[in-house]
């Protein structure tokens, strides 16, 4: 298991790696590796197709990667424990695969699967957002991070079947500027899709502010 050591922290984790070699997010084997993954754990990543979606507003909904592994991994350690270090191999796997499908070339404007904000200020950020930016970033595409709220807390989905899910998020997303989205074409992004049901009902009330087509990208799909 990681120990606080392999926590990313500015100069006190630099002088760390002098001292001791950096070791893996994941197992804890010494790496040498950018990313901060040994190869072991790089190598048990398994990269995937594209895909369609079921979900009714949604164009298409690409994931990355499957939600498995290293990956599942990294994103719990991403997400839930401050591990920000990570950003790096999530944002070159995400550049890759906009590349390979030239995802970049339909989109207008970039948007994160906001969360609830009591949500955003326990963990200090939104993951969704980090991944957003680094692609909006890379691709100069536009972003916009404040017009598609979340308005009320949800319990997880990841707690709920398929019926729990879609009732937990109905109307829970709210667009701010109505204008912001008008005639353009979405691309949402986020870490995991399972059931796409989250996905969608943003989706949903980006189509509302009469966005002309929303896809999405996540990191891994579920398996
Ligand atoms: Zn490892």
């Amino acid at each position: 298991m990681p120990s606080v050591l392999q926590k990313p922290k500015s100069i006190f984790k630099a002088l760390l790696d002098i001292v001791l070699p950096p070791v893996c997010y994941v197992c804890g084997r010494s790496c040498s590796s950018k990313y901060g993954l040994c190869d072991l754990c790089l190598n048990k990543i398994r990269l995937c197709a594209e895909y369609g979606s079921k979900n009714p507003y949604i164009e298409k909904a690409w994931s990355c990667s499957y939600y498995k592994d290293t990956i599942k991994e990294c994103i719990h350690l991403f997400k839930y424990k401050g591990y920000i270090g990570l950003t790096d191999i999530f944002r070159d796997i995400m550049i890759d695969f906009v590349k390979k499908h030239d995802i970049d070339k339909n989109i207008d404007l970039i948007t994160p699967v906001p969360i609830y904000p009591t949500k955003k200020r326990e963990r200090t950020y939104n993951h969704a957002e980090i991944l957003a930016r680094s692609l909006s970033k890379n691709f100069a595409i536009p972003i916009d991070a404040k017009n598609l709220k979340k308005i009320r807390w949800t319990r997880s989905q990841s707690e709920l079947g398929r019926e729990k899910r879609l009732k937990n998020v109905k109307d829970s997303f709210l667009i701010v500027d109505k204008g912001a989205f008008s005639d353009k074409c979405v691309l949402l992004v986020d870490d995991v899709y399972t059931t796409g049901t989250t996905i969608n009902e943003c989706a949903k009330v980006l189509r509302g502010a009469k966005a002309s087509k929303v896809f999405s990208l996540t990191l891994a799909r579920g398996v």
